[in-house]
Protein backbone atom coordinates (compact mmCIF):
# COMPACT_ATOMS: atom_id res chain seq x y z
CA UNK A 1 0.00 0.00 0.00
CA UNK A 2 0.97 3.55 -0.28
CA UNK A 3 0.60 6.44 2.05
CA UNK A 4 -0.34 9.95 1.18
CA UNK A 5 -0.12 12.66 2.99
CA UNK A 6 -1.15 15.97 1.72
CA UNK A 7 0.05 19.38 3.58
CA UNK A 8 -1.76 21.97 2.20
CA UNK A 9 0.13 25.15 3.26
CA UNK A 10 2.29 27.70 0.88
CA UNK A 11 4.34 30.30 2.39
CA UNK A 12 2.62 32.05 -0.83
CA UNK A 13 0.34 30.90 -3.68
CA UNK A 14 1.66 30.78 -6.86
CA UNK A 15 -0.71 31.96 -9.91
CA UNK A 16 -0.49 29.11 -11.75
CA UNK A 17 -1.05 26.44 -8.98
CA UNK A 18 -4.69 24.51 -8.86
CA UNK A 19 -3.63 22.22 -5.73
CA UNK A 20 -5.47 22.50 -2.43
CA UNK A 21 -3.47 24.57 -0.06
CA UNK A 22 -3.61 28.28 2.16
CA UNK A 23 -1.08 30.71 2.61
CA UNK A 24 0.54 31.09 5.75
CA UNK A 25 2.72 33.75 5.29
CA UNK A 26 4.61 32.92 8.44
CA UNK A 27 5.37 29.68 7.41
CA UNK A 28 3.91 28.04 10.96
CA UNK A 29 1.90 24.71 10.13
CA UNK A 30 -1.16 25.56 12.43
CA UNK A 31 -0.66 22.14 15.61
CA UNK A 32 -4.30 21.80 15.10
CA UNK A 33 -3.20 20.20 11.77
CA UNK A 34 -0.90 17.58 13.33
CA UNK A 35 -3.28 16.66 15.69
CA UNK A 36 -5.67 16.23 13.24
CA UNK A 37 -3.15 13.99 11.09
CA UNK A 38 -2.19 11.67 13.90
CA UNK A 39 -6.06 11.29 14.64
CA UNK A 40 -6.55 10.24 11.03
CA UNK A 41 -3.61 8.01 11.24
CA UNK A 42 -5.07 6.34 14.40
CA UNK A 43 -8.50 5.69 12.91
CA UNK A 44 -7.21 4.24 9.90
CA UNK A 45 -5.03 2.02 11.34
CA UNK A 46 -7.79 0.88 13.08
CA UNK A 47 -10.07 0.39 10.40
CA UNK A 48 -7.31 -1.21 8.69
CA UNK A 49 -5.94 -4.04 10.89
CA UNK A 50 -2.52 -4.85 9.50
CA UNK A 51 -3.29 -8.10 8.16
CA UNK A 52 -6.10 -6.76 6.44
CA UNK A 53 -3.90 -4.92 3.39
CA UNK A 54 -0.26 -5.16 2.12
CA UNK A 55 2.78 -3.26 4.35
CA UNK A 56 3.36 0.10 3.42
CA UNK A 57 5.94 0.38 0.67
CA UNK A 58 6.21 4.20 0.35
CA UNK A 59 5.12 7.34 2.18
CA UNK A 60 4.65 10.42 0.25
CA UNK A 61 4.56 14.09 1.90
CA UNK A 62 3.46 16.09 -0.98
CA UNK A 63 1.09 19.75 -1.17
CA UNK A 64 1.32 22.05 -1.03
CA UNK A 65 4.72 22.67 0.55
CA UNK A 66 5.49 19.68 3.22
CA UNK A 67 9.06 21.30 3.80
CA UNK A 68 7.37 23.82 6.02
CA UNK A 69 6.86 21.68 8.66
CA UNK A 70 9.07 21.02 11.10
CA UNK A 71 11.65 17.87 10.97
CA UNK A 72 10.22 17.14 14.73
CA UNK A 73 6.37 17.34 13.16
CA UNK A 74 7.57 15.14 9.96
CA UNK A 75 9.41 12.72 12.70
CA UNK A 76 6.33 12.46 14.82
CA UNK A 77 4.36 11.54 12.19
CA UNK A 78 6.34 8.74 10.83
CA UNK A 79 6.97 7.55 14.00
CA UNK A 80 2.91 7.11 14.14
CA UNK A 81 2.84 5.10 10.93
CA UNK A 82 5.06 2.52 11.77
CA UNK A 83 3.91 2.19 15.03
CA UNK A 84 0.46 1.58 13.70
CA UNK A 85 0.92 0.13 10.28
CA UNK A 86 3.18 -2.71 8.90
CA UNK A 87 5.93 -0.80 7.40
CA UNK A 88 8.04 -2.25 4.65
CA UNK A 89 11.92 -2.35 5.73
CA UNK A 90 12.71 -0.49 2.04
CA UNK A 91 9.81 1.60 2.22
CA UNK A 92 10.48 4.90 0.24
CA UNK A 93 9.79 8.00 2.17
CA UNK A 94 9.63 11.03 -0.05
CA UNK A 95 9.16 14.81 0.92
CA UNK A 96 8.62 17.30 -1.35
CA UNK A 97 9.96 20.83 -0.57
CA UNK A 98 10.30 24.44 -2.32
CA UNK A 99 14.34 25.22 -2.10
CA UNK A 100 13.43 28.24 0.25
CA UNK A 101 12.02 26.76 2.74
CA UNK A 102 14.41 23.57 2.47
CA UNK A 103 17.46 26.22 3.31
CA UNK A 104 15.85 26.46 6.76
CA UNK A 105 19.33 25.79 8.63
CA UNK A 106 19.32 22.37 10.22
CA UNK A 107 16.09 20.73 8.74
CA UNK A 108 17.96 18.60 5.79
CA UNK A 109 19.82 17.06 8.04
CA UNK A 110 17.22 16.59 10.47
CA UNK A 111 14.77 15.56 7.73
CA UNK A 112 17.13 12.43 6.88
CA UNK A 113 17.82 11.40 10.54
CA UNK A 114 13.79 11.21 11.18
CA UNK A 115 13.52 8.71 8.24
CA UNK A 116 12.96 11.10 4.96
CA UNK A 117 14.87 9.40 2.03
CA UNK A 118 14.14 11.00 -0.87
CA UNK A 119 13.73 14.76 -1.57
CA UNK A 120 11.92 16.19 -3.99
CA UNK A 121 12.47 19.46 -4.97
CA UNK A 122 9.76 22.16 -6.83
CA UNK A 123 12.81 23.86 -8.76
CA UNK A 124 10.60 25.02 -11.78
CA UNK A 125 13.15 26.88 -14.08
CA UNK A 126 16.92 27.66 -13.63
CA UNK A 127 15.92 30.93 -15.11
CA UNK A 128 15.53 33.69 -12.15
CA UNK A 129 13.33 35.83 -14.88
CA UNK A 130 10.93 33.01 -15.32
CA UNK A 131 10.89 32.03 -11.53
CA UNK A 132 9.78 35.86 -10.64
CA UNK A 133 7.22 35.85 -13.53
CA UNK A 134 5.86 32.11 -11.94
CA UNK A 135 5.42 34.33 -8.38
CA UNK A 136 8.50 31.21 -6.99
CA UNK A 137 10.07 32.56 -3.81
CA UNK A 138 13.68 30.64 -4.56
CA UNK A 139 16.33 31.85 -7.12
CA UNK A 140 18.70 29.82 -9.63
CA UNK A 141 21.22 29.80 -6.95
CA UNK A 142 19.33 28.85 -4.18
CA UNK A 143 18.67 25.88 -5.86
CA UNK A 144 21.92 25.14 -6.32
CA UNK A 145 22.77 25.50 -2.89
CA UNK A 146 20.45 23.08 -1.43
CA UNK A 147 21.25 20.29 -3.52
CA UNK A 148 24.75 20.70 -2.25
CA UNK A 149 23.55 21.17 1.46
CA UNK A 150 20.91 18.06 0.65
CA UNK A 151 23.64 16.22 -0.39
CA UNK A 152 25.91 17.23 2.72
CA UNK A 153 23.32 16.03 4.75
CA UNK A 154 23.25 12.69 3.50
CA UNK A 155 20.32 12.37 1.01
CA UNK A 156 20.89 10.00 -2.04
CA UNK A 157 17.76 10.44 -3.56
CA UNK A 158 17.32 13.46 -5.04
CA UNK A 159 14.52 14.50 -7.39
CA UNK A 160 14.20 18.19 -9.06
CA UNK A 161 10.85 19.20 -10.54
CA UNK A 162 10.71 21.45 -13.81
CA UNK A 163 8.16 23.13 -15.98
CA UNK A 164 8.15 23.86 -19.34
CA UNK A 165 5.88 25.58 -21.89
CA UNK A 166 6.05 28.38 -19.93
CA UNK A 167 4.79 32.17 -21.48
CA UNK A 168 7.91 33.57 -22.94
CA UNK A 169 9.95 30.24 -22.37
CA UNK A 170 12.11 29.46 -25.91
CA UNK A 171 12.95 26.19 -26.89
CA UNK A 172 16.90 27.37 -26.07
CA UNK A 173 15.85 28.41 -22.48
CA UNK A 174 13.93 25.19 -21.67
CA UNK A 175 16.54 23.38 -22.80
CA UNK A 176 19.18 25.56 -21.09
CA UNK A 177 17.13 24.86 -17.54
CA UNK A 178 17.07 20.88 -17.87
CA UNK A 179 21.09 21.53 -18.59
CA UNK A 180 21.56 23.32 -15.39
CA UNK A 181 19.04 20.71 -13.46
CA UNK A 182 21.43 18.12 -15.03
CA UNK A 183 24.49 19.27 -13.88
CA UNK A 184 23.12 19.45 -10.26
CA UNK A 185 23.51 16.16 -10.82
CA UNK A 186 20.08 14.60 -9.25
CA UNK A 187 18.64 10.88 -9.45
CA UNK A 188 15.26 12.00 -10.90
CA UNK A 189 13.96 14.42 -12.84
CA UNK A 190 10.41 15.40 -13.69
CA UNK A 191 9.18 17.75 -16.54
CA UNK A 192 5.62 18.93 -16.49
CA UNK A 193 4.09 21.24 -19.05
CA UNK A 194 2.48 24.12 -17.56
CA UNK A 195 -1.23 23.61 -17.52
CA UNK A 196 -3.48 26.81 -17.11
CA UNK A 197 -6.15 25.64 -15.06
CA UNK A 198 -9.22 27.37 -14.62
CA UNK A 199 -9.79 29.58 -12.15
CA UNK A 200 -6.13 30.57 -11.31
CA UNK A 201 -4.82 33.86 -11.34
CA UNK A 202 -3.10 32.80 -14.54
CA UNK A 203 -5.99 31.58 -16.08
CA UNK A 204 -7.59 35.04 -15.77
CA UNK A 205 -3.99 36.34 -17.25
CA UNK A 206 -4.32 34.36 -20.61
CA UNK A 207 -7.86 35.23 -21.15
CA UNK A 208 -7.36 38.96 -20.73
CA UNK A 209 -4.27 38.44 -23.06
CA UNK A 210 -1.40 38.92 -21.16
CA UNK A 211 0.17 35.42 -21.06
CA UNK A 212 2.62 34.83 -24.64
CA UNK A 213 2.52 30.87 -24.16
CA UNK A 214 4.63 29.24 -26.45
CA UNK A 215 3.26 28.16 -30.21
CA UNK A 216 2.59 23.84 -31.08
CA UNK A 217 5.87 23.55 -32.98
CA UNK A 218 7.96 25.35 -30.02
CA UNK A 219 6.04 23.35 -27.44
CA UNK A 220 6.92 19.79 -29.41
CA UNK A 221 10.56 20.64 -29.80
CA UNK A 222 10.59 21.29 -26.01
CA UNK A 223 9.22 17.89 -25.04
CA UNK A 224 11.00 16.30 -27.98
CA UNK A 225 14.56 17.99 -27.71
CA UNK A 226 14.54 17.99 -23.86
CA UNK A 227 13.44 14.16 -23.47
CA UNK A 228 16.76 13.97 -26.26
CA UNK A 229 18.74 15.75 -23.52
CA UNK A 230 17.76 14.17 -20.41
CA UNK A 231 18.38 10.61 -21.84
CA UNK A 232 21.60 11.99 -23.44
CA UNK A 233 22.54 12.57 -19.62
CA UNK A 234 21.38 9.73 -18.23
CA UNK A 235 18.02 10.05 -17.25
CA UNK A 236 15.24 7.38 -19.16
CA UNK A 237 12.12 8.21 -19.43
CA UNK A 238 9.56 6.10 -17.40
CA UNK A 239 6.74 8.11 -17.72
CA UNK A 240 5.43 10.94 -19.70
CA UNK A 241 7.03 13.28 -17.83
CA UNK A 242 9.07 11.72 -15.64
CA UNK A 243 13.45 10.80 -16.14
CA UNK A 244 15.63 8.83 -13.77
CA UNK A 245 18.76 7.25 -13.78
CA UNK A 246 18.83 3.70 -13.02
CA UNK A 247 17.19 2.45 -10.48
CA UNK A 248 15.70 5.39 -9.21
CA UNK A 249 12.54 5.25 -10.45
CA UNK A 250 9.51 7.42 -8.32
CA UNK A 251 8.31 4.01 -6.74
CA UNK A 252 5.47 5.97 -4.98
CA UNK A 253 3.98 7.57 -8.37
CA UNK A 254 4.59 4.24 -10.29
CA UNK A 255 1.85 2.91 -7.69
CA UNK A 256 -0.14 5.08 -8.87
CA UNK A 257 0.34 4.59 -12.66
CA UNK A 258 0.59 0.65 -12.33
CA UNK A 259 -2.85 0.86 -10.44
CA UNK A 260 -1.86 0.18 -6.76
CA UNK A 261 -4.09 0.84 -3.87
CA UNK A 262 -3.23 4.19 -1.61
CA UNK A 263 -4.53 5.57 1.38
CA UNK A 264 -4.62 9.36 1.40
CA UNK A 265 -4.75 11.63 4.77
CA UNK A 266 -4.71 15.23 5.44
CA UNK A 267 -7.29 17.63 4.03
CA UNK A 268 -8.60 17.44 0.06
CA UNK A 269 -6.31 13.72 0.00
CA UNK A 270 -7.42 11.30 -2.31
CA UNK A 271 -7.95 7.73 -1.48
CA UNK A 272 -8.48 3.94 -3.51
CA UNK A 273 -8.38 1.23 -1.25
CA UNK A 274 -10.34 -2.11 -2.10
CA UNK A 275 -12.06 -0.76 -5.14
CA UNK A 276 -13.62 2.30 -3.57
CA UNK A 277 -12.61 5.75 -3.89
CA UNK A 278 -13.28 8.83 -1.95
CA UNK A 279 -11.73 12.39 -1.25
CA UNK A 280 -10.92 14.37 2.53
CA UNK A 281 -12.67 17.35 2.81
CA UNK A 282 -10.79 20.03 0.90
CA UNK A 283 -10.42 22.55 4.15
CA UNK A 284 -8.35 22.49 6.86
CA UNK A 285 -11.42 23.28 9.49
CA UNK A 286 -13.83 20.84 8.17
CA UNK A 287 -11.61 17.83 7.55
CA UNK A 288 -10.75 18.58 11.42
CA UNK A 289 -14.18 18.50 12.28
CA UNK A 290 -14.98 14.96 10.10
CA UNK A 291 -11.27 13.35 12.03
CA UNK A 292 -12.40 14.65 15.27
CA UNK A 293 -16.03 13.11 14.82
CA UNK A 294 -14.50 9.36 13.88
CA UNK A 295 -15.74 10.10 10.19
CA UNK A 296 -13.60 8.21 7.82
CA UNK A 297 -13.95 7.58 3.91
CA UNK A 298 -17.22 9.80 3.79
CA UNK A 299 -19.31 9.02 0.58
CA UNK A 300 -17.04 6.30 -1.09
CA UNK A 301 -17.11 5.47 -5.04
CA UNK A 302 -17.56 2.15 -6.03
CA UNK A 303 -15.46 1.86 -8.71
CA UNK A 304 -17.56 0.40 -11.52
CA UNK A 305 -15.21 -2.29 -13.02
CA UNK A 306 -15.61 -0.53 -16.81
CA UNK A 307 -13.78 2.68 -15.08
CA UNK A 308 -11.55 0.57 -13.84
CA UNK A 309 -10.71 -0.98 -17.36
CA UNK A 310 -10.02 2.51 -18.36
CA UNK A 311 -8.45 3.86 -16.02
CA UNK A 312 -5.28 0.86 -16.08
CA UNK A 313 -5.18 1.98 -19.81
CA UNK A 314 -5.05 5.41 -19.04
CA UNK A 315 -2.28 5.41 -16.76
CA UNK A 316 -0.18 2.36 -17.80
CA UNK A 317 -0.05 4.16 -21.36
CA UNK A 318 1.48 7.14 -19.75
CA UNK A 319 4.26 4.94 -18.87
CA UNK A 320 7.30 3.80 -21.19
CA UNK A 321 6.58 0.42 -20.32
CA UNK A 322 3.28 0.61 -21.88
CA UNK A 323 -0.06 -1.34 -21.25
CA UNK A 324 0.47 -5.26 -21.05
CA UNK A 325 -1.85 -6.74 -22.83
CA UNK A 326 -2.31 -9.76 -20.63
CA UNK A 327 -3.42 -6.62 -18.41
CA UNK A 328 -5.50 -5.48 -20.46
CA UNK A 329 -7.39 -9.08 -20.82
CA UNK A 330 -7.13 -10.09 -17.41
CA UNK A 331 -9.43 -6.93 -16.71
CA UNK A 332 -11.98 -6.75 -19.90
CA UNK A 333 -12.11 -10.64 -20.57
CA UNK A 334 -11.17 -9.71 -24.16
CA UNK A 335 -8.01 -9.41 -26.29
CA UNK A 336 -7.12 -5.89 -26.77
CA UNK A 337 -6.27 -6.61 -30.84
CA UNK A 338 -9.55 -7.84 -31.02
CA UNK A 339 -11.45 -5.05 -29.26
CA UNK A 340 -9.29 -2.02 -31.35
CA UNK A 341 -6.44 -3.67 -33.51
CA UNK A 342 -7.30 -1.79 -36.34
CA UNK A 343 -7.36 1.90 -34.66
CA UNK A 344 -3.92 0.40 -32.87
CA UNK A 345 -2.35 -0.43 -35.99
CA UNK A 346 -3.09 2.71 -37.52
CA UNK A 347 -1.27 4.46 -34.50
CA UNK A 348 1.76 2.56 -35.59
CA UNK A 349 1.61 3.60 -38.98
CA UNK A 350 1.46 6.57 -37.69
CA UNK A 351 4.82 6.20 -35.41
CA UNK A 352 2.43 7.32 -32.41
CA UNK A 353 2.68 3.40 -30.85
CA UNK A 354 4.77 0.62 -30.89
CA UNK A 355 2.91 -3.00 -30.51
CA UNK A 356 4.16 -6.29 -30.43
CA UNK A 357 2.71 -9.93 -28.78
CA UNK A 358 3.39 -8.59 -25.35
CA UNK A 359 2.64 -4.62 -24.79
CA UNK A 360 1.76 -1.77 -26.85
CA UNK A 361 3.14 1.76 -25.72
CA UNK A 362 3.37 4.89 -27.28
CA UNK A 363 6.33 7.03 -29.01
CA UNK A 364 7.54 9.78 -27.84
CA UNK A 365 5.65 11.56 -30.68
CA UNK A 366 3.03 9.65 -29.29
CA UNK A 367 3.66 10.93 -25.43
CA UNK A 368 3.09 14.05 -26.75
CA UNK A 369 -0.50 13.60 -28.10
CA UNK A 370 -1.44 10.75 -25.39
CA UNK A 371 -4.65 12.81 -24.34
CA UNK A 372 -6.22 12.70 -27.93
CA UNK A 373 -5.01 9.07 -28.61
CA UNK A 374 -6.26 7.97 -25.00
CA UNK A 375 -9.55 9.42 -25.70
CA UNK A 376 -9.92 7.83 -29.23
CA UNK A 377 -8.89 4.60 -27.94
CA UNK A 378 -11.67 4.93 -25.52
CA UNK A 379 -14.12 5.84 -27.35
CA UNK A 380 -13.32 2.38 -29.53
CA UNK A 381 -13.44 0.43 -26.39
CA UNK A 382 -16.89 1.66 -25.34
CA UNK A 383 -18.05 0.70 -28.48
CA UNK A 384 -17.00 -2.70 -28.43
CA UNK A 385 -17.89 -3.42 -24.95
CA UNK A 386 -21.28 -2.22 -25.58
CA UNK A 387 -21.17 -4.62 -28.78
CA UNK A 388 -20.66 -7.72 -26.62
CA UNK A 389 -23.30 -6.51 -24.62
CA UNK A 390 -25.84 -9.20 -24.93
CA UNK A 391 -29.14 -7.39 -26.43
CA UNK A 392 -32.26 -7.44 -23.82
CA UNK A 393 -34.84 -9.37 -25.19
CA UNK A 394 -38.92 -8.75 -24.49
CA UNK A 395 -39.63 -10.94 -21.13
CA UNK A 396 -41.64 -14.46 -21.89
S1 LIG B 1 4.42 26.15 -3.86
FE1 LIG B 1 3.59 24.44 -5.07
S2 LIG B 1 1.67 23.84 -4.09
FE2 LIG B 1 2.26 25.87 -3.27
S3 LIG B 1 1.13 27.32 -4.53
FE3 LIG B 1 3.17 27.07 -5.46
S4 LIG B 1 2.91 25.41 -6.97
FE4 LIG B 1 1.13 25.35 -5.60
Amino acid sequence: MLLYIHVPFCRRRCGYCAFHSQALPDGRVPELYLASLLEEIRSWSERLPEASCDPVESIFFGGGTPSLLEARQVGTVLEAIAGRFAVATDCECTLEGNPDSLARPGLLADLRACGISRLSMGVQSMDNRELAMLGRLHTASQCREVVALARRAGFENLSLDLMWCLPGQTVQGWLATLAQACDLGPEHLSAYALSIEEGTPFDARRRAGELALPGEEDAEAMFLEGRALLEDRGYAQYEISNYARAGFRCRHNLGYWLGADYLGLGPSAVSTLNGRRWTDPPDLERWAQSIAAGRLAEDPEAIPPATRLLETVMLRLRTADGLPLAVYEALAGRSLPEDAGAFLRELCRQGLLVMDTERIALTPRGMLVSSAVTSELFLRLERAALARTPAKGPRQ
